[in-house]
């Protein structure tokens, strides 16, 4: 669904994504983990055609980006930072111009009062979708604003950190809704800095560390025993015991799940 080759994007002296390949596959919830300032938005930003490489290639949905990106973005749902709107107009006739804005003709014109509708009702918005922008309160706009990456009925939702300014109820409807939304066919590639979030709602998860991909996996191979063993002690001695024990029986009992401790 999403494949980068060597992505590399420079800022001047800041590297803010380092030569990553990405591999989302169709029907994955991916979750892109990092602390902040690792480079989850740049690379979001580069997917979607916001930002130029600066070397490296892109394919969304079997297209290369920026090449293509006219036609990949109809079949792609976004929420990129704080979602923008006009705060004096209401949360409906913002998703309506947004909707009017993407491309389609009458057809598209048709079904968008039933698109919105199914969209504020899909976020929770609605009752409250009559209320001007600026009456919202910071959860509901990060509604308002999944809402809008939602009216197109995407096959590839992308959303950079979405869980932002939500409570722990709307966390908790965040993730019923993208789990519901991939049981449909959705692939869903969400950035986030909490691992509970991405441990909760991915299959898949990439690690960013200072601009680079350095671990891309199943969720479920990363949470497989690794026949590893962390002693944590203040007592250097009492470690070293512990370890000659553990190799010990170990060598009496070996097993093919635990292979020698190193
Ligand atoms: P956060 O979780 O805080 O949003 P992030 O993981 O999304 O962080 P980015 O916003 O992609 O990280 O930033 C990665 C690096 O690139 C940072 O060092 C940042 O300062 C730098 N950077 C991002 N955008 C720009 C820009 N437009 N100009 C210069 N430097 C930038």
């Amino acid at each position: 669904m999403i494949t980068t080759r060597a992505l590399t994007k420079r800022y001047g002296a800041v590297c803010a994504v380092q030569s990553v390949d990405l591999d989302v596959r169709e029907g994955d919830r991916y979750g892109l983990l990092g602390p902040n300032g690792s480079g989850k938005t740049t690379l979001v930003r580069l997917l979607l055609g916001l930002v130029f490489a600066t070397s490296g290639e892109i394919e969304v949905m079997g297209q290369r980006i920026p090449r293509h990106v006219r036609e990949v973005l109809p079949q792609v749902g976004a929420l990129i930072e704080e979602p923008a709107a006009y705060p004096h107009l209401s949360g409906r006739v913002n998703l309506s111009l947004l909707d009017a804005a993407g491309p389609g003709g009458r057809a598209a014109r048709r079904s968008r009062r039933k698109r919105i509708d199914e969209a504020l009702e899909q976020v929770g918005l609605a009752g409250v979708g009559r209320r001007p922008v600026k009456a919202y309160s910071l959860g509901m706009r990060q509604r308002l604003g999944l809402a809008a990456a939602l009216i197109r009925r995407p096959r590839l939702l992308i959303l950079d950190e979405p869980g932002n300014g939500l409570d722990p109820r709307g966390i908790r409807d965040l993730r019923e809704l993208i789990i519901g939304l991939n049981e449909t066919g959705v692939t869903v590639l969400l950035s986030s800095h909490l691992l509970a979030e991405v441990e909760q709602l991915c299959t898949r998860v990439g690690v960013l560390d200072a601009g680079r991909l350095v671990l891309q996996d199943d969720l479920a191979s990363l949470r497989a025993p690794t026949g590893r063993i962390l002693v944590d002690t203040p007592d250097a001695d009492q470690g070293w015991r512990a370890r000659r024990r553990l190799r010990g029986r170990r060598r009496a009992a070996p097993s093919p799940r635990c292979p020698a401790h190193r």
